[in-house]
């Protein structure tokens, strides 16, 4: 490809960009060949399967150009990973397709891959290919995930039936209130609080330790990216069920009830704002114990909050029974 030195960035050519930066990142794993061949070969025990998603991350709609590289690194990773322990996998790799504009320097690279370093040894996961281009638009990180589930093994959207009940995993509405503090500020909130509730926004926390125990207990599952409510609805659709959410009985995290209190307007915004990344899943009643079980010995709060019926569509309900009217149900790109 060619580029036109008057506007070229301040920074290094693709390939000293990936060798000083990228293949470090790929060092672990023999089959990527240091990103110094044109594809990553990948060995998968006999008997596993893979599991492969992909998420894409674009300045100006899921992160601000200001914002931290290390930041914005580990969030455009912890999304897919988080889709991994939906589907109860572990984590194996992922590839980095990277489309950068004039603005992102070689400092930008560097803290963003040391961001990416940071999350590898957290999540134990390798870098193993990807591409890198120059881009007129804003700035695009695509990273698909691999990871592995014994074969058949694997919870999908479509396995609820009536009589499951209904879990989630850690506290609803948090991340959806970060995004609120950054827009409006929230004078009135104590700092701790603030800080907290923007911490769960900015970077989510895949619940891959959860997620893999989930295997044979879950009916259906998926991570919460876009809201409780429309994302339940995907498995109510899949699985062609009905599902019914106790609003009383949607998990709060204290500062979530120091901002907004605790009511069914507070309840309701929590079940229908985005970017939570917890584990919503179905599960037969018998598996009540086995889930009391995983809770404690992974330290992820597992909360039952309603229950799978026969019919379609997925109902908020409030107090006395009665269903609450969502003005929406999450977020739509469009
Ligand atoms: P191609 O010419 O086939 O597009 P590239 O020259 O883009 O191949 O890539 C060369 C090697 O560098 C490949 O192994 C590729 O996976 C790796 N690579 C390129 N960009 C990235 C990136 N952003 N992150 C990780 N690996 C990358
Ligand atoms: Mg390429």
């Amino acid at each position: 490809m060619t580029n036109s030195s008057s506007d070229a960035p301040r920074r290094p050519g693709e390939f000293e960009l990936i060798a000083k930066y990228f293949a470090p990142l790929a060092a672990p794993s023999p089959g990527a060949f240091g990103l110094a061949d044109d594809a990553a070969f990948l060995r998968v025990a006999q008997g596993d399967e893979l599991v492969v998603t992909v998420d894409t991350l674009i300045e100006g709609v899921h992160f601000l150009r200001d914002d931290p590289p290390e930041m914005i690194a580990a969030k455009a990773l912890r999304v897919n990973l988080s889709d991994l322990a939906a589907k109860t996998a572990a984590p194996v790799g992922y590839l980095l397709a990277l489309s950068l504009p004039q603005w992102a320097d070689e400092p930008w690279v560097a803290r963003f891959s040391r961001g990416l370093a940071e999350d590898q040894k957290r999540y134990s996961v390798i870098l193993l290919g990807g591409d890198t281009t120059a881009t007129p638009g804003p700035l695009a990180i695509s990273i698909t995930a691999l990871g592995t589930v014994p074969a058949g093994a694997g919870v999908h959207r479509s396995g609820a039936t009536p009589g499951d009940l209904v879990f989630v995993s850690g506290t609803i509405g948090d991340a959806g209130a970060g995004l609120t503090i950054l827009r409006e500020s929230q004078p009135e909130l104590p700092k701790g609080a603030r800080t907290a509730l923007v911490a769960r926004y900015r970077l989510p926390e895949p619940r891959l330790g959860l997620g893999r125990r989930l295997a044979g207990i879950a009916s259906a599952a998926l991570d919460v990216s876009d809201g409780l409510i429309a994302d339940l609805n995907h498995i109510a659709e899949a699985s062609g069920v009905r599902i019914a959410v106790d609003a009383l009985l949607i998990p709060l995290s204290s500062h979530l009830v120091e901002l907004r209190g605790d009511n069914i307007g507070a309840r309701t915004a929590a079940a229908t704002a985005g970017d939570d990344y917890e584990i919503a899943f179905t599960a037969p009643a018998k598996k009540r114990d086995s889930l009391t079980r995983i809770a404690a010995e992974t330290g992820v709060a597992i909360t039952e909050i309603g229950r799978v019926e026969r019919g379609g569509g997925t109902v908020l309900v409030g107090m006395d029974g009665q269903e609450l009217s969502l003005a929406h149900r999450g977020y739509v790109h469009f």
